[in-house]
This record gives C-alpha cells, structure tokens and sequence, in this order.
C-alpha cells in the first residue's frame, strides 16, 4: 500500500521536485475559512492565505458553487472560440477598474506583467520610437515575477543570479526617491512599472506623492505608468485597487493572486489610449480567459468589491496592527509595522536582523500559518473575510511563538 504518511509525503517532495522551493515539512490537508488542518490532524490559523491568494478563505460557498456549476457545463475553449464567464468578468473588471476598456486574461502574475512588458515595448514601437528608446524603470526590492523579461523587471540581485544574460532596456530607481528617479529618467523610458505597495521587497507603501510624481514624469515623455497590483489588488489594501489611496490612474494594471482566490487567473487591464496596442496575432496564451478561472474569478471579484468586506480589511487591519503593537510590548522585537489594510509587514529589530525565519518555525510549531519578505520582515495577508476571533486567536499563537523564540 502506498505510504501516504506526512513523512512519506515529505520524502517524495524531497525526492522528486526540482528543488526550487524550501516547503515546511508538513502536508496540508484541507481547510475552512481561516483555517488549515495537516495530514496528521493539527489545525493552523492561516495569516498567510496561500501567499495573498485565497482572499476569501478556503471552502467559500459561493466561489465552490460557482466553480462546480462551470466543471459541469464546459472547462475550456481555447481562444479561437468565445465563451461566457470570461466575456462578462472582462465586463466587470472594467467596469470595476474606473481607467481600462480593455482585457487581456493569462494564467498567473508572471505572465501578466509579461503582457504589460510587451505592451508597453510595442506601444512605443508604434510611436515611432527605436529599441533603445523603449527602456522600462522598475524599482528596487520591487518584485515582478520569475519569467526572464519579470525577473529582469524585478530589480533584486538574488532572482537575477546565474540566469544572464537577462534582456536588455530595463532600469533601476531606488523605490520612493524622486530625485534618484528623476536622475535616472529621460525622454528614453517608454514605461514605468511599480508595485503601489512593495510585497515581496518587505511590505513597503509608496510615499505620499510618489506615485504621483511617476504619473506626471510619465506624461511628460508619452511613457505608460504600469501598475503592478498583483499583490495590492482586490481589495487587500482596504480599497479594490491600491492605487487608489494615492489617487493616481496607471495606463496599465496587472492582476493575479487574489483576483482567483487560489484558482490560477491573471488579468491585464488597459486603458483606452493603448488598448489596441497589442493587436491581432501579436500575444496569446492558450488557457487565458479559461472558463472555470473565469467563473470563479466573477464571484471573487463581486464578494471582493464589496463595501462590507473592504470595511473588515480595515477593521482586522487595526486589530492586527493593535494586537502587533501589543507583541511587541511584551516581547520588544519589532522597530515598525507598516502596509496597507490586510498586508502588513512587521519589520524586526536590527538586534533580530535575519531571524524571520526561525519565528516562522516557532509560529507554525504553535498553530499559526505565517510568512515573510525578505530575512527582517514577518509579513501577514490573511483572508481578507478574517474575522475577529481568528485575528485573535493568530496573535495569541504568535504570543506563544515568541515566547518559545525567545526562550
Ligand atoms: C506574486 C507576484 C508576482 C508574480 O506572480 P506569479 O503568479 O507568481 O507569477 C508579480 N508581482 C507581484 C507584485 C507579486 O506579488
């Protein structure tokens, strides 16, 4: 008989996975809410949310009924022919995103950007404009994915190493400089590709006005400003698009991680000024706009951009940073906790510089499912349809955890 222990189960992950990833060794089972069981029975509070992807939590009715009535009735159609639930969340996003017209649907976050980076390279082609005057500024500890254009784009040393040689016409601005950006910046750069809040990089927000500043550069030289909200979208930073704290409109925007809540979709919107750029036969991937994606990305969206649930990110955003503030009272670990609604970085202190991971061992070890950016930041992105007692009932289990970390 097959061995299906979690011991087993690690041992074949060990065995048989290019060993790209460093999982825990514990094998998740199923889950309900905020909640995670592992094959062995122990339950998890989920802070961590599959990396910001299962925004309303695991086994939501809704999302699952949607999901079953679409398995029933078609899975795929490739994109030679039409079906309905990518038409109409096509509809909706655009009606939701208040800038674009125009979709184009892939597969994961990755791809997204990758579209936006073609985009953006062939709408300063149709300008007139030569290779070496379609140069992209991203910024650093931005993250953008791992293709070999996004990796490029993501502007970290540690993703790039050993993959040269990388694709040329990119730049690098320090993130939140204005006037290391406009030093960097000439009537060469046909875009700008930033994420509003910085995820991976360490849970860092735009300053007041950055973005703001990357718009007005950006018109000046015809550039496209390109948000990456992969991360920040649907409604993890208390409003749908993170862009809007700032108030400022990109001409492009990438989607992914919670807009399927853990079924892989990723959306590129498009303004109307360069919604035609990439025409007929220029860019395409089989599965974009698969219709089961498309069903469960329709709900997600619908649950997501509602008011009530906005108005809980912002309330278990206070609490968590209440219950943060409260931890570190009693333990004295964290200088900073900053983010926006359900993304949150708590920033160690430099005497625990290095150390995330070793509390993430203790937190696991103590029930709770929890994550990092970067080596100094414990980074939170539950559900964002957490409610109060599960909020509570993770900080208790961190309570618990840096106490045993500190022991
Ligand atoms: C996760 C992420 C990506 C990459 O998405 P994948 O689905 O892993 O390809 C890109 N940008 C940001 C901001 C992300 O958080």
């Amino acid at each position: 008989m097959t061995d299906a222990s979690s011991a087993a189960l690690v041992a074949s992950a060990q065995q048989h996975l290019v060993p790209t990833y460093r999982q825990r060794a514990l094998v998740l089972d199923r889950g309900q809410g905020s909640r995670l069981w592992d094959s062995e029975g122990r339950e998890y509070v989920d802070f961590a949310a599959g990396i910001a992807v299962s925004a309303l939590g695991h086994g939501d009715p809704d999302i699952l009924a949607a999901l079953h009535e679409q398995a029933d009735k078609l899975w795929h159609t490739s994109n030679i022919f039409l079906s309905e639930p990518p038409l109409r969340l096509a509809e909706e996003l655009v009606a939701a995103s208040g800038f674009a017209s125009r979709v184009f649907f892939c597969n994961s976050g990755a791809e997204a950007n990758e579209a936006a980076i073609k985009l953006v390279r062939r709408h300063a082609a149709n300008a007139g404009r030569a290779p070496q005057q379609r140069t992209i500024i991203s910024f650093k500890g931005s993250f953008h994915g791992r293709t070999l254009a996004t990796v490029t784009a993501t502007a970290q040393p540690k993703y790039q190493q050993g993959f040269e040689p990388l694709p040329g016409g990119f730049r690098y601005a320090p993130f939140n400089d204005v006037a290391a950006f406009d030093a960097l910046f000439d009537t060469d750069v046909a875009a700008v590709l930033v994420e509003p809040v910085q995820g991976e990089g360490g849970v860092v927000p735009a300053a007041p006005g950055f973005l703001a500043h990357l718009r007005a550069r950006c018109d000046e030289v015809g550039a496209l400003l390109v948000f990456d909200e992969i991360q920040t979208g649907v409604g993890r930073s208390g409003k749908l698009w993170a862009h809007q704290w700032d108030g400022v409109v990109p001409d492009v925007m990438t989607l992914a991680k919670g807009l399927g809540c853990g079924f892989p979709i990723g959306a590129m919107l498009v303004a109307e000024h360069a919604a035609q750029t990439l025409e007929f036969g220029s860019h395409g991937t089989t599965f974009g706009g698969n219709p089961l994606a498309a069903a469960v990305a329709r709900v997600a969206l619908r649950k997501l951009a509602a008011p009530g649930l906005l108005a809980n990110v912002e309330t278990q955003s206070r609490a968590l940073r209440e219950g943060l503030r409260a931890l570190d009272e009693k333990h004295q670990v964290f200088t900073d906790v900053r983010g926006r609604g359900l993304m949150l970085g708590a920033v160690l202190r430099a005497e625990f510089s290095g150390r995330a991971a070793e509390i993430l061992d203790h937190a696991a070890n103590a029930g709770l499912l929890l994550l990092q950016a970067g080596p100094d930041v414990l980074r939170f992105v539950p559900a964002l349809n957490i409610g109060a007692d599960d909020v509570a009932e993770g900080l208790a289990r961190l309570d618990a955890a840096l106490t045993t970390w500190r022991a």
